[in-house]
């Protein structure tokens, strides 16, 4: 069990939801890459939960992390759950019969992956290799990869909703390319090893995730505004904040995780996220105000200090056509945006209580 009713309550949420397909995971191994980051502390809960609730025989998790940005907090203890550090950008080699594999190492934040360009390159293109070869010596049910809808680029409004084959709108060598292009590549490479050497691939691309379990100094949108509107500070709102986006919320998207993972669908890219509610910075900005209600912050026009944020490099909009997920996956994004806001709000001022109380019991 977490140690917040919140995520308690995603995690059950997740689990009814994916209940009738759950049973695939029964007496099989795992390998969960990054499984320590904000997206695999949510797929590491629901495991625990099924192994603990609902499976006959328990599924056993392989969860590697570099801890880079990751977590280890984000792991719970469990007899079927084995923490290793490692990178995958190096050679991953284990004698357990493997049945899934799930790469969901990354650094998702732009203010990260502007920190941590080689990294982020190596975790999309070499760590992507590795597990591929990995995945030629097992025989494999599904390969999960998480790519992003970064390898959209900067979509051109025509193509907004963007369906799954928009080409993209992308920099090659701009201030988000390490990101793009290497879940670009790491596309490529899935689909040519699946071809090649006919491993079952899935493809999932996250549009804007938040929730429970990003790190507070995550440095994304919704990290940052919440977190400023709590403590009373101001909230920075870059290029005028109408650059739009939409959000899904995180345990809508475990559930897309999983049915991707479990599906046996020909298809092999879907978008995950929520296509309602599109909205312009400076009103998800307003949004936050308004429900956090700390007379102490306010808004505050900025321009941002790493260039991931400038003009014609942040996307100005961003929505996805989620009707191949639907149709295939039966994916649901259930949650709204203004009750999902007050989940994560929740969960944040838990967080910060927490942090509160853990210095005033070292001091
Ligand atoms: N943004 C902002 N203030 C922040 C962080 C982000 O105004 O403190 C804006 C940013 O310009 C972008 C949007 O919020 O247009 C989403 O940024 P995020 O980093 O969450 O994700 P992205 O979709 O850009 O990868």
């Amino acid at each position: 069990m977490d140690k917040s009713d919140i995520v308690n309550e995603d995690i059950r949420e997740i689990s009814c939801e994916i209940e009738d397909i759950s049973h695939n995971l029964e007496d099989k191994t795992v390998l969960l890459a990054g499984g320590a980051g904000f997206l695999g502390k949510y797929m590491i809960s629901t495991f625990d939960h099924l192994n603990k609730n609902l499976l006959k025989k328990p599924c056993n998790l392989i969860v590697l992390d570099n801890f880079i940005t990751g977590l280890r907090e984000n792991v719970p203890e469990s007899e079927n759950i084995t923490l290793i550090k490692h990178d995958i950008s190096e050679e991953f080699k284990t004698d357990e019969n493997i049945d899934y594999i799930i790469h969901a190492a990354s650094l998702a934040s732009p203010v990260f992956y502007n920190k941590f360009k080689l990294e982020t390159i190596n975790a999309g293109f070499l760590g992507t290799r590795n597990l591929l070869e990995l995945a030629k010596v097992k025989n494999l049910k599904n390969f999960l990869f998480f790519s992003s809808s970064e390898v959209y680029g900067n979509p051109l409004p025509e193509f907004i909703p963007t369906k799954e084959d928009y080409f993209g709108h992308v920099s090659c060598n701009g201030p988000r390319a390490c990101y793009d292009e290497s879940k670009r590549i790491g596309e490529t490479l899935c689909v040519s090893y699946g071809d090649i050497h006919d491993i079952p691939i899935k493809i999932v691309r996250p549009f804007n995730i938040y929730g429970p379990g990003m790190r507070l100094d995550d440095g994304r949108v919704m990290a940052n505004f919440v977190v400023a509107a709590i403590e009373g500070k101001k909230i920075p709102l870059y290029r005028r904040g109408n650059q739009t986006r939409t959000f899904g919320y995180v345990s809508d998207a475990t559930a897309g995780w999983f049915k991707a993972l479990l599906s046996n669908e020909k298809e092999r890219v879907f978008n995950i996220g929520n296509d309602d509610q599109e909205i312009k910075m400076k009103h998800l900005a307003e949004l936050v105000l308004g429900l956090v209600g700390n007379k102490s912050s306010a808004i505050e026009y900025v321009e941002d200090t790493t260039s991931v944020y400038r003009d014609n490099v942040d996307p100005d909009r961003r929505c996805p056509d989620l009707t191949k997920s639907r149709e295939l996956l039966n994916y649901k994004a259930k949650t709204n945006l203004v009750y999902g806001v007050k989940k994560f709000i929740g969960w944040v001022e838990e967080e910060l209580d927490n942090r509160r109380k853990g210095l005033e019991d070292k001091t």
